[in-house]
């Protein structure tokens, strides 16, 4: 269950996308929340700078595994915009981070990016139990998952 108080960590992560938007890059954005509800940290997707793996999971799970202990980690929820990538999903297995909630879902973006004529990606689609079978995922998000779908339309018709 995705409490009331959560709602407003997705809806920074949304925030966050728009951000990565207006800034020219691909709309993703992720929170980092401890167990007591602190948010930890934050970032939007940064692959215009030409290196495809600046996603924001990527980073908050390099940034657990430096800056928490594996119970704090094992504790944490990571918010997001969109369900981790193959890679994400990985990191954050690797680093045993714990919940994940996001907002809209791989299979969303792949149906949106269809319909907008974007090429499939060199690396699979897939959901995040097919990476990390054991974890706690929650999502989507429908009214929410709205308004990221809203960023990927904004994104690729003006690039
Ligand atoms: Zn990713």
């Amino acid at each position: 269950m995705v409490k009331e108080t959560e709602l407003r960590h997705l809806r920074r992560c949304v925030e966050l996308a728009a951000e990565a938007l207006e800034v020219g890059d691909e709309p993703f954005g992720s929170v980092l929340v401890a167990a007591d509800g602190t948010v930890l940290a934050e970032d939007h997707n940064r692959v215009a700078s030409g290196d495809r793996t600046r996603h924001p999971e990527f980073e908050l799970a390099r940034w657990s595994a430096a800056n928490m202990t594996p119970a704090e980690r094992a504790a944490a929820t990571v918010f997001t915009s969109g369900e981790h990538c193959p890679m994400c999903a990985a990191a954050h297995g690797w680093v045993g981070l714990g919940r994940i909630v996001y907002v809209s879902s791989s299979e969303q973006l792949a149906t949106w990016l269809a319909e907008l004529g974007v090429p499939a990606p060199p690396v699979r689609t897939l959901p995040i139990h097919q990476v990390v079978p054991d974890l706690v995922v929650e999502g989507p998000i429908p009214d929410l998952a709205e308004q990221v779908h809203e960023l990927h339309r904004r994104f690729h018709s003006s690039s």
